[in-house]
């Protein structure tokens, strides 16, 4: 990765083995990275950018007037989301094991040891969305394997900062971001249906948005719902 200036802005910019030029800007800071194909010249970038830059601006503007969420302490009275709804956090401190409950669809109970911090606390949160996860994530796999006839040989769940799921081609293994947990189930099965997609065609083309309009008519709908948060999904193939 390298740096641009284009006006007074700062451009991240990504050499890939991609098509298209794609231009995101990344909340909070507003910052932008361009991906680029691989024999698109720097030049040709700055000329991009500039033509994007009102909207970057708009990007830039909105990130900056919303409110920085504090980072989350995992106390009683925080709101944390489990596929798709927002729950009311609940600690209870106890001498048993750690256990986290689903109370009457509004409420995570945490229980921990008396005395846990932060850390501690956000780990058995953390366990058990990966418990969750990786309990949905069987059914959809072996749905879709059937509906697109293809096998998958290893999957896995990750925390990830910049992928929503990933597919390994060679070795037909895909990875999903544990983040996951925490968005609707049909979020959850449109990365999987992606990421196994890929197995079939390895790149975004014409092609794969012909299976994916095929298989999952609404996936725009979905990834769109999914880009209102800072990730994106990508493919890596080895
Ligand atoms: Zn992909």
């Amino acid at each position: 990765m390298h740096q641009i200036t284009v006006d007074d802005l700062v451009v991240d910019v990504v050499r890939k083995d991609i098509r298209n030029l794609r231009l995101a800007v990344y909340p909070p800071d507003g910052r932008v990275r361009v991906a680029v194909p691989l024999r698109v010249d720097d030049e040709a970038v700055r000329l991009f950018t500039i033509s994007k830059l009102a909207w970057i601006r708009r990007q830039q503007a909105k990130f900056a007037a919303q409110e920085r969420p504090s980072p989350p302490e995992f106390i009683t009275g925080e709101s944390h989301s489990y596929q798709g709804d927002r729950y009311l956090l609940s600690v209870v401190h106890h001498d048993g094991p750690p256990a986290v409950t689903v109370r009457n669809h509004t409420t995570l109970e945490l229980r921990v040891r008396t005395g846990s911090n932060a850390a501690q606390r956000e780990r058995v949160l953390l366990a058990w969305y990966r418990r969750q996860l990786k309990a949905a994530v069987p059914p959809l796999i072996a749905k879709w394997e059937a509906a697109l006839g293809v096998h998958v040989a290893e999957w896995g769940v990750k925390r990830m900062k910049t992928r929503w799921g990933t597919c390994n081609i060679k070795a037909r293994r895909i990875w999903l971001n544990l983040e996951l947990a925490k968005w609707p189930v049909r979020c959850l099965e449109y990365i999987i249906v992606h990421e196994i997609l890929h197995l079939l065609e390895s790149k975004h083309n014409d092609a794969f948005v012909a299976h994916m309009d095929r298989f999952l008519p609404q996936w725009r709908l979905i990834r769109d719902e999914l880009k209102r948060g800072p990730l994106v999904h990508e493919i890596r193939k080895y």
